[in-house]
């Protein structure tokens, strides 16, 4: 992640599910002074395992793995374009046909609240509805997958966007892709690729 350029120093953190519970990366240490065994084993009640910290998002990793079935693995950035777009409270609108990569017309902004917080944590799951990924006001982003590996491409993904939109937002926000075509291309992900993981 690093050295994608997605995340600086200690900010984020990364989770994968287990047969139960989950692995999440440990509170405040930069990516690149962290080794497998750092990583922190978390039940799904919040309880931790081991001497390290875990993440002090650990309750929206928790709290997504709880009520989504779907999602096996979790990446939070403060990636700068995501950032940018969420530090202006604004969603992601269709103003690109690969918004719909993340599982609808739009790419939602959860409402500011506190690091680390329950509240923050409600306010990722409504955002969160329907949906593999979502900005999170004055502070950056979360995207799912089914692997690690896709959580980080949909990471990705959305830090693109969330650049062509930045760049746009000054040139009066670009054309929309209307909302008959959305439901066209959201019907069209469902087989899209290979079937791989
Ligand atoms: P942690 O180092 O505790 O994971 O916190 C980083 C972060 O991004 C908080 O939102
Ligand atoms: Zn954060």
């Amino acid at each position: 992640m690093n050295a994608i350029g997605i995340n600086q120093g200690s900010s984020g953190n990364v989770s994968v599910r287990k047969a139960s519970g989950y692995l999440i990366t440990p509170s405040g240490m930069p990516y690149d002074e962290c080794s497998a065994k750092d990583m922190v084993s978390m039940t799904l009640k919040g309880k931790s395992d081991g001497l390290l910290k875990p993440s002090s998002e650990w309750r929206f990793h928790q709290d997504i793995y709880r009520c989504r079935e779907d999602v096996k693995a979790i990446v939070h950035v403060h990636s700068t374009f995501a950032t940018t777009i969420a530090c202006l409270g604004r969603e992601l609108p269709s103003f690109h046909y690969m918004v719909a990569a993340a599982g609808g017309k739009t790419i939602r902004c959860a409402d500011y609240h506190t690091f680390g917080t329950q509240e923050l944590s409600d306010a990722v799951i409504n955002a969160m509805q329907d949906r593999k990924a979502c900005l999170m006001a004055n502070h950056g982003m979360l995207a799912t997958g089914s692997t690690l590996k896709k959580a980080l491409a949909m990471a990705i993904e959305v830090e693109n966007l969330c650049e062509v939109y930045w760049r746009l937002l000054p040139l009066g926000g670009g054309n929309m892709v209307d909302d008959a075509e959305m439901d066209l291309i959201l019907e069209k992900f469902k087989s899209y690729g290979q079937f791989t993981e």
